[in-house]
């Protein structure tokens, strides 16, 4: 092993244990195994780039496979949104595999354990049964129905199997372990009856398997060889192997599981469950509300694949739960956007500027650098003229001398333009400021090389040319949670903690090379941060996403 490698993680070095006793490189495979009932979140890049990381480090295949058992909650549009995120991050999947492909497979390795005495049918209420399993430290007791005989067990699961029976009369539960220190091995439900069409198999099931008969004995169908999930299914272990010890027959590769640390974001949910009532209750409007901590939500929020994956590589896979803070999450987004968006100027909150000495109807078109972090991205023209927006915030008639932006008889450079000079101001009844009178220096224009536009003066402003700005719509998102962890307070729900102010939507003028954006581009509005391309843009307007404010904008600029 050479020197610069980077250390193991605890899952690599169990394959990496693994491939020095008992599997060959040949045989490893992955899986990435979503519910379609929703759409992938933040939490799902994690488990995402560890299984098709691991694909591309073993050069081994990574399927994609729906874990879908439950018609009530999942539908064909999650499907294809899952699909559509998974390879916007950047990855491809061995095979598209679905659990429902394996209904026929596992209905008859059911009929195996009925005849074996391994399963029964069990006509009891969910509460009845629930009540015989006991608790952690007391045994579970024997139901009326547990020792019934092969033949009626097999024409009972017929009758549910048919629709014959109706939906919720009866159930089918593994005959394992009553007194098992393990909840999950007291005769677990294999089989309920759901009357409901599903989105792929249509009305053909009446009887759907649960999550742990279906997902281990998937793994083997598809001859996963490691099948790692989140630290809650630990306990499920031991369930997935003994469905296992029941059908491997030692000619094929047995599937282990093996469990990581599930990761949570602060100020936000990682949880399809939970994230499915933002959207019902109207909190946010859809899934790929810029709110939202799905992948879609980002996307359109303006994170980048790589802002996704780095992140999700740099937290790296643990062996405990824990809450990553959502400022790690904006620094890799800033990081990568510092490197790839081109540069502009922008004004969300405007005052008007008149350069008194400025000829009336010049406009002139100057040079400006589009990536000074990136020296293939060239530069552009912008306008400028004798009327010009600033922020009004960049502007105070008097201010102490850490005021490094506009002031009274002061100077400031406009960025890429000239050194201006605030001479004078008007204001309305009120005692805001309606306009600002400057003189600008004709000789200071930036880049011209001569002596007046090499001056060093300590504030730069961004500015727009008010005859050839571009309104914009820009919406202005924040965490979406007061509370760093929402849910988890014993004595209030996730929905009392709601930011309200979440999303401003103001106004804006931008710089004419806004109009050459395309929906999903991504730019730095200069001193304001990152802003994306909203899919709802059309040719009248312009929508903006902030993705991220900028942190330190002040000094790079000063420069
Ligand atoms: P639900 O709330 O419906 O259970 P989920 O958000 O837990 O949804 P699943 O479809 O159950 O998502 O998960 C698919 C895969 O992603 C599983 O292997 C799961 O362990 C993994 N996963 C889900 N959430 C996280 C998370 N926060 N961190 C790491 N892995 C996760
Ligand atoms: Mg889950």
């Amino acid at each position: 092993m050479s020197e610069e490698k980077e250390p193991l993680n605890f899952i690599e070095q169990i394959i990496e244990e693994d491939l020095k006793t008992t599997h060959s490189k040949q045989a490893l495979c992955f899986r990435f195994p979503p519910e379609p009932n929703g759409y992938l979140h933040i939490g799902h890049a994690s488990s995402i780039c560890l299984n098709f990381g691991l694909g591309l480090k073993y050069n081994a295949p990574v399927n994609l496979r729906f874990d879908d058992t439950n018609p009530a909650k999942e539908e064909q549009r999650f499907v294809d949104a899952i699909k559509k995120d998974v390879q916007w991050l950047g990855y491809s999947w061995a095979k598209e595999c679905y659990a429902s492909d394996y209904f026929e497979q596992l209905y008859s390795w059911a009929l195996l354990l009925i005849n074996q005495g391994k399963a029964y049918v069990d006509s009891q209420s969910s509460e009845d049964i629930a009540s015989q399993k006991g608790t952690p430290t007391q045994p579970g007791v024997a139901g009326p129905y547990r020792d019934r005989p092969v033949e009626e067990n097999l024409a009972l699961f017929e009758q549910m199997k048919t629709g014959e029976a109706p939906q919720g009369a009866h159930v089918l539960r593994a005959k394992i372990d009553l007194q098992s220190t393990n909840m999950l091995m007291r005769d677990p439900v294999i089989y309920r009856t759901l009357h409901k069409s599903h989105h792929r198999t249509g009305t053909d099931w009446k009887i759907f398997p649960m999550y742990d008969w279906t997902h281990g004995e998937s793994d083997y169908i598809e001859q996963i060889s490691h099948s790692f999930c989140t630290l809650e299914f630990l306990p499920h272990r031991e369930l997935y192997d003994w469905f296992l010890d029941q059908l491997v027959d030692g000619s094929k590769l047995r599937p282990k599981q093996r469990e990581f640390a599930r990761r949570n974001l602060s100020h936000t949910l990682v949880s399809k469950r939970k994230l499915a009532r933002l959207v019902q209750e109207g909190v946010v409007d859809s899934w790929d509300d810029p709110r939202m901590p799905t992948i879609s939500g980002l996307r359109r929020r303006g994170y980048t694949p790589d802002a996704i994956k780095n992140f999700a590589k740099g937290i790296g896979v643990g062996k405990r739960d824990n809450l990553i803070d959502v400022s790690r999450l904006e620094f890799s987004v800033r990081e990568d956007l510092n490197k790839k968006a081109n540069r502009v100027m922008a004004v969300l909150d405007p005052v008007k500027v008149t350069i008194t000495n400025y000829p009336e109807d010049q406009t002139e078109w100057l040079e400006a650098e589009n990536n000074q972090e990136d020296i293939d991205a060239g530069s552009r023209k912008v306008p400028f003229s004798k009327t010009l927006y600033i922020e009004r915030e960049d502007f105070r008639e008097e201010a102490n001398k850490k005021f490094f932006r506009l002031k009274l008889g002061k100077e400031v450079r406009l960025k890429n333009a000239y050194i201006i000079k605030a001479e004078s101001c008007d204001k309305d009844y009120e005692g805001n400021i309606t306009e600002i009178h400057c003189t600008y220096d004709p000789k200071s224009k930036s880049g011209s090389g001569t002596q007046e536009s090499l001056r060093k003066v300590k504030g730069t402003l961004h500015w727009v040319a008010v005859d050839k700005a571009i309104k914009v719509e820009v919406r202005l998102y924040d965490r979406l949670f007061t509370d760093p962890s929402p849910d988890t307070h014993k004595d209030k729900g996730f929905m009392e903690f709601i930011n309200p102010d979440s999303l401003k939507v103001i106004t804006g003028y931008g710089e004419q090379s806004l109009k050459d954006l395309k929906i999903e581009d991504t730019v730095q509005f200069q001193r304001l941060g990152y802003f994306t391309v909203d899919p709802e843009t059309t040719q009248e307007k312009m929508v903006f996403n902030r993705t991220v404010g900028l942190r330190d904008s002040w000094a790079k600029l000063a420069e």
